[in-house]
């Protein structure tokens, strides 16, 4: 019987380690995907095309925007991020489970469209915490990293929009958090249905 993938939303604080939880998680899992964004950021070193964004010009994502290829799609820091959503259509149907890993506007936009989505805030143990991940990545300007605290705040302040908050203390901890969550999930009677009703007309 085939299972239709899930659609997964994983949010937090630049900082957070979210992406190293989502690597960690993509290994651990090979029916799980991580959407590639669209975004106006300029690549950061050792970014790839299409690897870890599509980067575009302001002009291209806006003309985007208008065609409507966009799941979602937001404002953040100056830069437009968006989730391209003819790719996610096609993995979900192929049995995939797709992470998003967005902020927390565009997760709203998302959440407000549909109810088949599980979402995920991931939380460090405190903003002084994240104050010095930050500083250790050492990518950006001190007015940039100022910035992005103040941020974080806000994006702390909306964690009540989602399904469940991981607190990342350690990685691997954060990770196995994660795949709880998503094993459960995976035995939602909504997402059985189709087996049961294929049992009960075998019977
Ligand atoms: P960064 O510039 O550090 O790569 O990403 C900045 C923020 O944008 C992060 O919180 C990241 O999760 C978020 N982001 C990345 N891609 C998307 C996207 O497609 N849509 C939205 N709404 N946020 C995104």
């Amino acid at each position: 019987m085939s299972k239709r993938g899930m659609l997964v939303i994983l949010s937090g604080p630049s900082g957070s380690g979210k992406g190293t939880i989502v690597r960690q998680l993509l290994n651990e899992r090979d029916d799980t995907v991580l959407s590639v964004s669209a975004t106006t950021r300029p690549p950061r070193r050792g970014e790839k095309e299409g690897v870890h964004y599509y980067f575009k010009t302001r002009q291209e994502f806006e003309k985007l925007i208008r065609q409507n290829a966009f799941l979602e799609y937001a404002e953040y820091n100056g830069n437009y991020y968006g989730t391209p959503e003819e790719p996610i259509r096609r993995l979900i149907d192929e049995g995939k489970n797709v992470i998003l890993e967005i902020e927390v506007q565009g997760a709203e936009m998302v959440m407000d469209h549909r109810s088949d989505l599980v979402s995920i805030f991931i939380t460090i143990p405190s903003l002084g915490e994240l104050e010095r991940r930050l500083r250790e990545r050492d990518t950006e300007s001190e007015q940039a990293i100022e910035k992005r605290l103040d941020i974080a705040k806000r994006e702390l302040s909306r964690a009540f929009r989602y399904d469940y908050i991981v607190l990342n203390d350690d990685v691997s901890l954060a990770v196995e958090r994660i795949q709880t969550i998503l094993r459960a999930e995976e035995m939602r009677y909504s997402r059985m249905e189709n087996y049961i009703l294929e049992v009960v007309k075998n019977a």
